[in-house]
């Protein structure tokens, strides 16, 4: 039996692509279930922000600002500072220190700085991207934990809807990404 922690993450939360109703009904089938989702900051009013930080069996990790094509890949050292700054004075008491570009593309230089301010990367290594030594890296290839990842709205296969049976027919002890950021 895999008695691994489960790790559940789904991709591009916002206001008004929330799946929320979707969640709910898992969490109602599943026990223990709890999630992280990677959320698009320039997509949410700070109303909304607050309302979900007030559910404890989800946790909301940055995902870029607007998720326009790539673009953390292009960003440089100012645009960087720029959004860390940003997290820091806004977002850091519902938003957790964990970040994953769009489409898995960072670069280097934005990897280097939020390394140094403390968040955990998020990287899928299929995607054969080399990275900077950073502290903290969650990898979907972790083989500790048993990741599932998905996105909220369909059309990647593994959406709320598209994969709704299998996500609730998970069972096991639930891990945030955020707990585990002394083990990584
Ligand atoms: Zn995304």
């Amino acid at each position: 039996m895999d008695t691994r922690p489960i790790v559940v993450d789904f991709d591009d939360f916002y206001n008004v692509n929330n799946g929320l109703d979707l969640l709910f009904r898992i969490k109602s089938e599943v026990k223990g279930f709890k999630c992280t989702l990677f959320t698009v900051l320039g997509r949410c009013s700070l109303g909304f922000i607050k309302t979900i930080h007030n559910i404890d069996w989800i946790e909301m990790a940055c995902h870029g600002r607007i998720h326009n094509h790539k673009e953390c890949q292009y960003w440089d050292l100012e645009e960087i500072k720029y959004y860390i700054s940003h997290y820091d004075n806004i977002y850091s008491d519902y938003i957790q220190k964990i970040f994953k570009p769009p489409y898995w593309l960072g670069n280097d230089i934005i990897y280097k700085e939020l390394d140094k301010n403390g968040f955990i990367i998020a990287e899928n290594l299929v995607n054969g991207k080399k990275r900077p030594d950073c502290k903290y890296v969650y990898t979907l290839q972790d083989k500790r934990y048993k990741y599932i990842h998905g996105h909220i709205q369909d059309g990647c296969g593994n959406g709320l809807k598209e994969q709704f049976t299998y996500y609730c027919s998970l069972k096991g002890e639930f891990k945030f990404i955020s707990e585990l950021r002394s083990e990584l």
